[in-house]
């Protein structure tokens, strides 16, 4: 036998990745991942507490079969355009080892998800940045410029909370050359969505997620929308049992006797959105127009916001240089800005106080 002499290393382009940390110690006001701060609909935990346990003794279903029908009726569409996943993150994954070689560009507005990028890594690809226009939009010619093999838009985006025209959404869909991802995590609270653009082109893949207005964040549930050549390609790629038995059978209830609930909560966050805007506004804080479950609020030193508010028991999550549009609010703070979840108002208020000590 001879001397083993190296001992096994990761692919040289993983040097650069690190573990996505952002800051998830405990706080007594948590308004910093986005999730539904109201907690799960009732149907779900019911669901859960009276699962059978040989339903938990077996494997679940190979591709989720049975959430991929209510899936399909709740976005109107076949079971046979519905891909799932293990959260939205492992559908994005999956798609873009689906339709992209290593070395291919990825083509993404910036800033947007900030895992994008590492995935993108993770196979091989290179991310292509462009910023967005002073609007908050796509800038098309910029983004179809950068010969992408994906494309990937996200409307309502994070971290801006803004969501792109549907011109620019119509123009590079009907541009593109490879597969276009648009991430809707966020579009039931926008009210809008562009399930039309996917049932008529055979490049758009719409991604979404239980974790945000559902409140199934813990169960890690995400699913795709698009022509069934497309979902198979992603299903081949994330392979078989990723939504675990219990993940399955909350988020069936979720699509069915709790779909009322979940609505209410939306109507809650998008009224609750404009009160806070509003109120920041008094605090001289002109937060961006924001169609999700957050806002983001540009404010120097962000970090060191962060830092002081946490302090006074309230989390949000902070960001320093974001590339900022010319002549936006987010410019004239040199993309330092503090993104903060929508929750019920007695914790809005909590962080309103904290704010107007901090900034004081
Ligand atoms: N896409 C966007 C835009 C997000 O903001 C997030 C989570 O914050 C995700 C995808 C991932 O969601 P999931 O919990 O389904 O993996």
């Amino acid at each position: 036998m001879t001397a083993r002499t190296t001992s096994p290393r990761a692919r040289a382009s993983y040097a650069e990745l690190s573990l996505y940390a952002p800051d998830r110690r405990p706080c007594a006001v948590d308004l910093s991942d986005n999730t539904n701060l109201w907690g799960m609909p009732p149907g779900a935990e019911r669901a859960m507490r009276e699962i059978p346990s040989d339903a938990l003794a077996r494997y679940p279903e190979l591709y989720a079969q049975s959430l991929k029908q209510s899936l399909a009726r709740y976005a109107g569409v076949d079971a046979s355009w519905i891909v799932t996943g293990c959260g939205s993150d492992d559908v994005i994954d999956s798609a873009i080892r689906a339709f992209a070689e290593p070395g291919d560009h990825i083509a993404l507005p910036d800033p947007t998800f900030p895992m994008i990028p590492v995935f993108a890594r993770m196979n091989g690809l290179t991310a292509v940045t462009v910023p967005l226009t002073p609007a908050y939009d796509a800038d098309v010619d910029a983004v179809l410029a950068t010969d992408p093999a994906i494309v990937y838009l996200c409307s309502p985006n994070n971290p801006t909370g803004t969501a792109f025209s549907r011109a620019a959404i119509d123009a590079i869909v009907g541009r593109a050359n490879g597969l276009v991802i648009i991430d809707e995590a966020y579009t039931e609270f926008a009210g809008s969505n562009v399930v039309d653009t996917a049932i008529r082109s055979d490049r758009v893949l719409i991604t979404r997620t239980m974790s945000k207005a559902f409140g199934l964040a813990g169960l890690r549930i995400g699913y795709a929308i698009g022509a069934p050549d497309l979902v198979a390609a992603v299903e081949k790629s994330r392979g078989p049992y990723k939504v675990n038995a219990l993940a399955a059978r909350a988020a069936v209830a979720a699509l069915g006797d709790d779909l009322a609930w979940v609505r209410e909560r939306v109507d809650d966050v998008v009224a609750l959105r404009t009160r806070l805007t509003h109120a920041l506004c008094a605090l001289g804080i002109e937060a961006l127009p924001s169609r999700a479950n957050f806002v983001l609020a540009p404010l120097p030193d962000a970090p060191q916001v962060a830092a002081a508010l946490r302090a006074r028991g309230v989390a949000v999550r902070p960001f320093d240089k974001l590339a900022a549009p010319a002549g936006t609010p987010l410019a004239a703070t040199r993309g330092s800005a503090v993104r903060i979840t929508i929750g019920p108002w007695p914790l809005l208020e909590r962080a309103l106080g904290a704010l107007r000590e901090v900034v004081a």
